[in-house]
């Protein structure tokens, strides 16, 4: 029996600077013998590299088709959900949940017709705090505490196979398309780049770096899933801000006090 293709090519799998292409290889053959195509690479060490056709055991198809990005970001074009695996729980707050759970929710939204992502870290380094910073949520696969790290190509094959069984298992009945898409990777990047140069306008930083509360930021607004239209009100309260900012003249203006200034410890 197999799954319908048209919900398998709405879900890629990414992995993030994979440093044996013998993993890219594995991982190319674990999704292969699930039925999924779709594999994207982001700054791989090595690959092209016949280590990685090797261990691809005929999966050359996959391998060939693999998409090569320099950045995260890139390789997420068009997807509405993003999900990071990950071994170890890091400072990024965000929800955690099960690969079966993980499959769920991955077959529902491209049964809604949106493109899915599964992140995949570096062997040794995991998944950076950054690039969970752009996942909806965390998949752990419930490993032991002590010894909690499998090899990438087969936590590839894990999630695979769950997809796998929800796929042949009941297909949800598809719930009517919301109005407004969700947002994708790319609109909430443009988003988040917005809001950073507004707080900046607006003098929120006064001198500090905008790294951690860009991140918070980043936790409460993946939380809600925006769709497309909510995106558009946000960027057009952000203008506005940005529009009073320039008539109080706040930026460059020292000591004058902006009002409330947020804690951002
Ligand atoms: N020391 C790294 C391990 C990386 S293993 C760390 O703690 O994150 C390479 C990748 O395989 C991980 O980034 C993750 O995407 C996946 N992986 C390995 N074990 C996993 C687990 N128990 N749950 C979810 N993903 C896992």
């Amino acid at each position: 029996m197999s799954a319908p293709n048209n919900l398998t090519a709405r879900i890629r799998y990414v992995l993030v600077r994979t440093s044996h292409p013998g993993n890219i290889g594995s991982a190319a053959r674990a999704i292969r013998t699930m039925g999924f195509t779709r594999l994207e690479l982001v700054s791989p060490a090595r690959f092209p590299d016949a280590e990685a056709n090797a261990l691809a055991a005929g999966a050359d198809d996959v391998l060939g088709n693999a998409g090569i990005h320099d950045g995260l970001v890139e390789s997420l074009t068009g997807s509405r959900l993003v999900l990071g695996l990950s071994a170890r729980r890091r400072g990024v707050n965000l929800p955690e949940i099960s690969p079966r759970e993980a499959a769920t929710q991955a077959l529902a939204a491209a049964a809604r017709g949106e493109d899915v992502a599964l992140v995949f870290g570096n062997e040794r380094t995991g998944l950076e705090n950054d690039e969970l910073a752009r996942c909806h949520a965390m998949v752990r696969i419930p490993s032991v505490d002590d010894f909690s790290s499998l090899n990438l190509a087969q936590a590839v094959q894990v999630m695979a196979y769950e997809l796998r069984v929800a796929m042949l298992g009941d297909v949800p009945t598809f719930e009517p398309v919301q109005d407004e898409p969700p947002a994708d990777a790319a609109q909430m990047e443009q988003f988040y780049t917005h809001l950073l140069q507004t707080l900046d306008d607006i003098d929120f930083h006064k001198g500090r770096a905008p790294t951690t509360v860009m991140l918070r930021l980043r936790k409460i607004y993946q939380r809600i899933q925006m769709d497309e239209r909510e995106l558009r009100l946000l960027h057009g309260i952000l203008a506005d801000t940005q529009r009073m900012a320039r008539l109080a003249g706040i930026k460059g203006v020292d000591d004058c006090d902006a009002g409330n200034s947020a804690d951002q410890s």
